[in-house]
């Protein structure tokens, strides 16, 4: 993993991609961020994603030069967001924010083990990328959180190997039971919750880039019938 993340280093030259790392006094020449544009706070960063995410809304897309980006992003990249959403097809984060390759987008299950699963893949973003921003996007309608809602409260058990998905949505399922409301959104808020902590508390990367306010890590949702993406954790 170390030589991995050194040869990225250097292939990619995004350790001198934050200003906060210049110095004058090196002999080694600046490299230049592949997109530069991309180098930003992380509230910046979020208030870019919520712009995209109205653009979307509203159906007036950015035209995105494809060609020119591919060019740009042969030698390395700079990801301004790093987003955890569900594998649902209707999300697609590149599309619900209107961005162009600026995001590093992973689908996965939308439960709590397999965030902490892929710690590794947002330590990358964070330190060797200097990604600024990290979102867990869960979404109405989840199909997942609904059968592990149902699942527990029938004891029915799902054939294959589905019965570990509503182990990992267990938690927040249970947390959030007996409470007012409707308990598939209610589950659904809470596993995005319980996310955004576990990787605000993973040690010993995120945690202390947190600390430092090198990145903001936040929780929202998506709704399916107008593509608003709300920010609530
Ligand atoms: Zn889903």
């Amino acid at each position: 993993m170390m030589a991995a993340v050194a040869g990225a280093l250097s292939a990619t030259g995004v350790a001198h991609a934050n200003p906060r790392n210049s110095n004058k006094a090196e002999s080694k020449p600046e490299v230049a961020p592949p997109k530069p544009e991309n180098v930003m706070t992380p509230d910046a960063a979020l208030a870019r994603l919520m712009e995209g995410n109205r653009r979307y809304q509203k159906g007036v897309a950015k035209r995105h030069d494809f060609l020119a980006e591919r060019e740009a992003l042969v030698g390395g990249q700079n990801p301004y967001a790093g987003i955890l959403s569900c594998a649902d097809s209707r999300i697609a984060p590149e599309y619900a924010f209107d961005s162009s390759r600026g995001i590093s987008s992973s689908v996965a299950s939308p439960a709590i083990s397999s965030i902490r699963k892929n710690i590794a893949s947002f330590e990358y973003a964070v330190e060797i990328l200097k990604t600024p921003l990290l979102l867990v996007l869960g979404h109405d309608g989840c199909g997942a959180v609904r059968s592990a809602v149902s699942s527990l409260a029938d004891k029915t058990t799902l054939p294959g190997h589905l019965p570990s998905l509503v182990a990992a949505l267990t938690p927040a399922v249970k947390a959030v039971a007996g409470q007012p409301g409707d308990q598939v959104e209610n589950a659904t808020k809470e596993n995005v919750r319980l996310g955004v902590d576990a990787l605000k508390n993973a040690t010993p990367l995120l945690s202390a880039a947190v600390n430092d306010k090198r990145v903001r890590i936040v929780g929202g949702i998506y709704r399916l019938a107008d593509g608003q993406v709300e920010i609530f954790a």
